[in-house]
């Protein structure tokens, strides 16, 4: 399947745009614009909102750039703004919120880097281009001044934006050398906005793709998820496998390209992977949140990760993976901790690939309802997801196949919404509480009420709801059977 991208944008249509988008938040611009420039200050809008002016998308957070100092942007802002905030006032930002938009401040910057720490220094600058001249990509390098609403293009990146493509202003090793960050904010936007990324920068994330590893995990993380979130993933992570980044931050991809046996006994589990993330892409309406949903897409992506190290091949011919979803589970805890994800995130997207094959012991519904039951505990709070993830992991090119399984699957969802509605599923308890077993049994708290808490737990999973007489007495026939 090829990387699907957006059609091409004419200049004509880019300028029509962010001529509408300007007219739309003209309340801000011209207003503010003004407080500054009776000020004696310069002010632009700049980067995100430009950009995506062009193409067409309408931002509610504005952000500008100005020759003024933090404390001259604060006070501007006081009597104009609803609420103001300043955490960024360290890196020059002020915040504020004005009815429905959000505005952020920053004072023009002339950062300079310390090639070996991780984080810039700032130091403010004095101009407009120089500001511009330290931005990531031609096409977050413009700004529009206000009020006059003159564009500022020092770069280029008009033209980058009609053709697609991602560029640096300057030469893409000093950018990437001052902040490595920029090759996965690369990978980042090509997800985002389809865009091609120019050979040299390919080339030089390629040559300089070690370099990422003196940023902090966080913030890579961090433009990871917004990848995995973007329109265009598969284009992204291409891009991030194919110059060698992938192979630092999420190793277990670029794995995934197996080299094939010569009896060409198995897939290609990369190109698997990339398509069963695009289905679960277009699966996401049936989740609660609708999308897009980061467990789910880097569930899709890690599921089959523990192949790699379970693959076998036997004398029959064939090739086999066993224990590749308890392997791979691991794996996926392994790298998101490493990346500084939450637990809440981590536990929820291992349960997943832990759960992902499950189905497939479901035949052609065989299970009994004690095993549906089994799999609506397991998944938990996952069920939706896991449905997602599972009906997406099937990229068979036989048809006939794909829609058996489809239908398979619906009559899976069809037989856990039948239960559930009779028991309740989502609050699965045994009949009888601690309580009731101590004085049915008379017995006080100790292991053996645990023990004959499971045991009902476990009763209640194959038969279903039980009265409480039906409970006691199933209760009493287990504790004669241990004598
Ligand atoms: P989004 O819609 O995701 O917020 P954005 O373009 O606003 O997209 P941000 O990460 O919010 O992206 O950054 C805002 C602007 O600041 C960018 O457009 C870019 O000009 C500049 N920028 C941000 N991070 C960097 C960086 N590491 N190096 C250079 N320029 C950067
Ligand atoms: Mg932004």
């Amino acid at each position: 399947m090829p990387d699907a991208v957006p059609p091409p944008l004419s200049m004509a249509d880019a300028q029509r745009a962010v001529t509408a988008e300007l007219n739309r938040i003209a309340p801000v611009i011209d207003d503010l614009g003004e407080r500054f420039a009776q000020a004696g200050h310069e002010l632009a809008l700049v980067g995100g909102p430009v950009r995506d002016a062009m193409l067409g998308r309408q931002h509610n957070d504005l952000d500008f750039t100005t020759s003024a100092r933090p404390e001259q942007t604060e006070a501007l802002l006081k009597g104009w703004a609803d609420a103001i905030w300043d955490m960024g006032r360290a890196f020059g930002t002020i915040g504020c919120r004005k009815g429905e938009w959000q505005v952020e401040i920053t004072t023009y910057r002339s950062e300079a880097y310390d090639p070996d720490s991780r984080k810039p220094t700032v130091d403010f600058g004095d101009s407009l281009a120089g500001d511009l001249g330290r931005r990531d990509f031609t096409v977050n390098a413009m700004a529009v001044r206000v009020p006059g609403r003159e564009l500022e293009d020092p770069y280029g990146g008009v033209v980058d934006l009609a053709e697609r493509v991602l560029r640096t202003p300057g030469r893409p090793e000093d950018s990437f050398s001052d902040d490595p960050l920029r090759m996965m904010r690369a990978a980042r936007f090509a997800a985002q906005l389809g865009f091609g990324v120019d050979p040299a920068v390919v080339a030089a994330m390629t040559a300089m793709a070690a370099r990422i590893e003196i940023i902090s995990a966080e913030r890579v993380r961090d433009e990871l998820v917004k990848l995995v979130c973007a329109p265009y993933p598969r284009v992204g992570l291409r891009l991030l496998v194919d110059t060698g980044l992938a192979a630092l931050v999420l190793p277990e991809l670029p794995a995934l390209a197996l080299e094939r046996d010569e009896h060409h006994r198995h897939k290609d589990v990369y190109e698997h992977t990339l398509t069963v993330l695009e289905q679960a892409i277009d699966l996401e309406p049936r989740l609660p949140g609708g999308g897009p949903d980061f467990v789910t897409r880097f569930a899709a992506l890690m599921h089959d990760v523990g192949k790699p190290r379970t693959r076998r091949f036997v004398d029959d011919g064939t090739v086999t993976f066993h224990h590749h979803d308890v392997v791979g589970a691991k794996m996926t805890r392994k790298r998101m901790k490493a990346l500084r994800f939450s637990n809440d995130e981590t536990d929820a997207v291992a349960k997943l690939v832990e759960l992902h094959l499950r189905f497939h012991g479901y035949g052609t519904g065989e299970w009994t309802d004690s095993a549906v039951r089994r799999y609506v505990r397991d998944a938990a709070d996952q069920l939706e997801r896991l449905h997602v993830v599972t009906r997406a992991d099937c990229t068979t090119r036989n048809q006939r196949k794909a829609d058996r399984l489809r239908r398979t699957y619906d009559d899976l969802e069809e037989r856990i919404a039948r239960l559930s509605e009779q028991e309740e599923l989502d609050s699965i308890r045994p009949d009888l509480d601690g309580n009731q077993i101590m004085e049915i049994l008379g017995i006080g708290p100790g292991r053996e009420v645990g023990e004959a808490y499971r045991h009902l737990l476990e009763l209640r999973m194959d038969r279903g709801p039980m009265s409480e007489a039906e409970a006691r007495d199933a209760l009493l026939e287990w504790a004669a059977g241990r004598g």
